[in-house]
């Protein structure tokens, strides 16, 4: 396979330039204006912050996507898909106000948002995984499955079971619906935390498969030979009392989620944008932001997520750490066992190279790649 082009600006901004500006350059340099937009759907996957996190990506630079979707005649809407774990995104209602405190709004944004999976993360679509090795289906969330184009806008930081959070993981684990999140990170069955369990029945009314019993407490009791995993009963349960089992080693959540993201992009028109800024240890659905690990690198654009994410990565393992940041201090650490790579430096338990491998290794790009400065 040909080297990839990987288009770049940094940060600097002289007067009279702005980052808006910058990145709109790069989008148009990067050739977003070759993708036919006119009376099509066009799918912005990106993140809206957990509340407390102020990582996230500015609601600025979306508008700056949407902007150009429609002067290409296109139909933008920004959005991402329910989380597994209790937090303030875990149904659409409390995602779309998380999103708003968070200040993405139609004003601020150029576009409305659609939750991807759904009210409860439960309205996905099962599709081919091309050349899966390791799934050969995702379930994605409806809404992504129904865009026309699809155009990933990501925030490019650390993370603590996959190394970083980059374009990749966006699309992969981002677009799965909670069935989906729950297959990349686990055998796929989840459990029940008897404390928080109000013995309700909801969710045995809500499982199709007849896997939820009622212990001599009340308490809900999961059947795993009778599990389908669909996750349905997470999104049932209003007292957080359902969890997913994360039992998936790191490797195989990273080749998973490369896999997921494979079957997001394929066969329609994408195109993706990463900023490598505010390069917090963690992701950005903790509800706070640790100090950055790394400065601020700057904008990569290309319409290839596997060279994208590896020329992120290399920007990010040639910079130099930041004081006073878990890498450094780590770094610092008496008899620390040094990796020389400050994702693994920062988070040890980390396999980041497995989800680029294996997302070039069933066709859905290369990670080798021609940085192009603009
Ligand atoms: S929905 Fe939640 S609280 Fe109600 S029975 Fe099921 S696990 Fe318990
Ligand atoms: S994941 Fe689905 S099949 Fe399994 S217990 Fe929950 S609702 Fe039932």
């Amino acid at each position: 396979m040909e080297a990839s082009t990987v288009y770049f600006t940094d940060f600097r901004c002289p007067v009279g330039t702005s980052l808006t500006e910058k990145l709109r350059r790069l989008c148009l340099a990067a050739g977003i204006r070759n993708i036919d937009m006119d009376g099509r759907f066009v799918a912005i996957k990106m993140h809206f912050g957990e509340l407390g996190n102020l990582a996230y990506l500015r609601p600025n630079y979306a508008k700056v996507v949407a902007d150009l979707c429609k002067e290409q005649g296109g139909l933008p809407f920004l959005t991402d898909c329910n989380t597994l774990y209790p937090g303030s995104r875990k149904n659409a209602l409390e995602h779309l106000t998380c999103a708003q405190e968070n200040g993405f709004w139609p004003m601020t944004t150029g576009c409305q948002i659609l939750i991807g999976d759904g009210l409860r993360g439960t309205d996905e679509v099962e599709v081919p995984v091309p050349n899966g090795e390791y799934c050969k289906t995702a379930k994605i969330g409806r809404a992504i499955m129904d865009a026309d184009i699809f155009i990933s806008l990501t925030h490019f930081k650390g993370h603590e079971s996959t190394g970083f959070g980059g374009t990749i993981k966006n699309i992969g684990m981002g677009c799965g619906s909670r069935a989906g999140k729950m297959e990349q990170h686990a055998s796929g069955h989840p459990a029940v935390q008897e404390s928080l369990c109000r013995g309700c029945h909801r969710c045995a009314k809500e499982c199709g498969s007849d896997a939820i019993r009622y212990n001599e407490q009340n308490k809900a009791v999961i059947d795993q030979d009778k599990c389908k995993g669909c996750g349905r009963c997470i999104g049932a349960c209003n007292f957080d009392a359902i969890y997913a089992q994360c039992d998936n080693a790191n490797e195989m959540l990273d080749r998973k989620m490369a896999e997921y993201a494979a079957a997001v992009c394929y066969d329609r028109p994408t195109f993706h944008i990463s900023l490598v800024q505010d390069v917090s240890p963690n992701c950005d659905c903790h509800g706070e932001n640790d100090a950055p690990i790394l400065p601020d690198i700057g904008i990569f654009a290309s319409f290839d997520p596997v060279a994208l994410d590896q020329a992120c990565a290399d920007a990010c393992l040639a910079a130099q750490p930041l004081p006073n940041s878990q890498l450094s201090q780590n770094l610092a650490k008496p008899g620390w066992n040094c990796h020389h790579d400050n994702f693994k430096d920062s988070n040890p338990n980390i396999e980041w190279k497995a989800t680029l491998e294996q997302a070039e290794k069933i066709g859905m790009g290369t990670r080798k790649y021609t940085l192009k400065k603009i």
